[in-house]
């Protein structure tokens, strides 16, 4: 039995930043994480060691922004710039850096125009019918789908309308020695100023009234103090009552758990593959692109494993697949074998190779099923139209003993990133410190 002032579930990006603040702020903390790890969806392996960390969660920063970039300037970790070039691959050709899609213009001026909002489906069915349109529909639903995670019959068409505006296509970066390190800068501050951190301790249940909260774990033990920050991803928030792995809050939170099952939240697997030299770098890939290729970034195509990426502009044997939005929730319960085995292919086609010969540069692999993963159920948050008013309703504190942070209670144009989960946790610390209800 542990006693303190706030407790707080999940040490994540957003949780650790709560905690953080609360406890440089002279609070009393305890953060509770289910994992043997804190981190959660960054999860960088090989940190601190010669060769390349890999990276099986969060990669990149996506942009100039502004706190993952005061907290790295003060931990004194340095970032670099990944700029690479875009390439798509389409009935044998490869292409580079061109608008991949005819129309795309005017499917922007369209959107631009919406007076209603909806959900992209419905507006690509609405303004773009017919055979013309066809390869656009295609093309913007695989795009919602891989880089936002989202299923396009659910995602708001007017928060994707504010994300592809040109001024948020921003510098991307990665952070050396990988994003852990960030996270590591946080516990280590947060444990000097006296927070605790409890590994292997999966909340279970929650039994709460004002001013006295009780949290059980799986294996058990409780934990008590006077507010609670729920720090949990989306996916684990909305697993139902009764089913495994579901939280249950005693008293219910009813108005709460109708937010939480109106917002978005994606799916998404991830595979790093590690080869003995890159290939798509060789010879054969000049012919095959006409031209010589030194910093090809991202690769796009309609194979199985669509969505491929280098370290560009770092020269490395490692490519990374991605797979989001439905095809990745439907893959949920396929094996990692077999997505190796699609992966491989993809490539394979994409590159005109054998895939033998592709199972024999193969040195070691990963895929990270993050639908999967009991502690996560998905990948990042996305927007549906319904999306502000569930923020609003979660924002709010409950009676002054639960609040939540995470990364889809922001709201800015940095959405479902770590930006957005460690600006959730300083918010919310600041409130519980502005309120002073302890
Ligand atoms: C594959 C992938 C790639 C991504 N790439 C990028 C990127 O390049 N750049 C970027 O900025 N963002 C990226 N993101 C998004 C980013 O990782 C997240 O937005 C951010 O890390 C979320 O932080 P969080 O604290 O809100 O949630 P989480 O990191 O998920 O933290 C929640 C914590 O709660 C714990 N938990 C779950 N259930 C329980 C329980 N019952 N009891 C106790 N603890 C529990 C989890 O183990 C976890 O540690 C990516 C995400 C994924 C999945």
């Amino acid at each position: 039995m542990e006693n303190t002032d706030i407790l707080i579930i999940g040490a994540g990006a957003a949780g650790l930043m709560a905690a953080r603040t609360l406890a440089k702020a002279g609070k009393k903390v305890a953060v509770l994480e289910a994992r043997d790890r804190i981190g959660g969806r960054i999860h960088t392996i090989g940190y601190g060691m010669p060769q390349q960390p890999l990276e099986l969660g969060a990669e990149f920063i996506h942009g100039d922004l502004p706190l993952t970039k005061s907290l790295l300037d003060e931990a004194g970790i340095a970032y670099h710039h990944a700029g690479a070039s875009m390439w798509r691959y389409e009935d044998g050709v490869f292409k580079e850096n061109e608008t991949f899609v005819e129309h795309w213009d005017y499917f922007l001026q369209k959107l631009d125009e919406l007076e209603q909002d909806m959900s992209i489906n419905s507006f690509l069915l609405k303004e773009f019918k017919g055979e013309k349109y066809l390869r656009l529909r295609d093309f913007v639903r695989k795009y919602v789908a891989g880089y936002d995670n989202a299923d396009p019959k659910k995602a708001s068409a007017f928060s994707l309308r504010r994300e592809w505006q040109p001024e948020n296509e921003g510098a991307q970066y990665r952070i050396e020695g990988g994003y852990i390190g960030l996270v590591k800068f946080l516990a280590d501050e947060l444990v000097a100023a006296g927070c605790k951190i409890c590994l292997n301790a999966v909340a279970k249940q929650i039994l709460w009234q004002q001013n006295q909260v009780k949290i059980i774990t799986n294996a058990g033990c409780t934990y008590t103090g006077k507010q609670l920050v729920v720090a949990l991803p989306l996916g684990v928030l909305k697993v139902n009552a009764g089913d495994s792995g579901a939280i249950n809050f005693q008293p219910p939170i009813a108005e709460h758990a109708n937010a939480i099952n109106i917002s978005g939240f994606g799916a998404v697997i991830k595979i790093l593959l590690q080869f003995t030299e890159a290939f798509w770098e060789d010879e054969q890939m000049q012919k095959l692109a006409g031209k010589a290729i030194c910093n090809m970034g991202y690769l796009f195509s309609d194979e199985e494993i669509p969505t491929w990426w280098t370290q560009a502009p770092q020269h490395t044997h490692l490519l990374t697949g991605w797979i989001g939005g439905p095809e990745a929730a439907e893959k949920a319960a396929t094996s990692d074998t077999e997505i190796l085995r699609e992966s491989l292919q993809s490539l394979a086609n994409i590159f005109n190779r054998d895939v033998q010969e592709l199972k024999q540069k193969l040195v070691s692999w990963h895929v990270i099923n993050w639908t999967a993963d009991e502690f996560t159920r998905g990948s990042y948050a996305y927007d549906t139209i319904d999306a502000n008013e569930a923020r609003l309703v979660l924002c709010k504190p409950i009676q002054d003993a639960i609040f939540f942070a995470g990364e889809y209670l922001y709201s800015g144009t940095a959405m479902g990133t770590v930006e957005a989960a460690l600006t959730s946790g300083f918010k919310v610390a600041e409130q519980m410190i502005r309120d002073k209800t302890l």
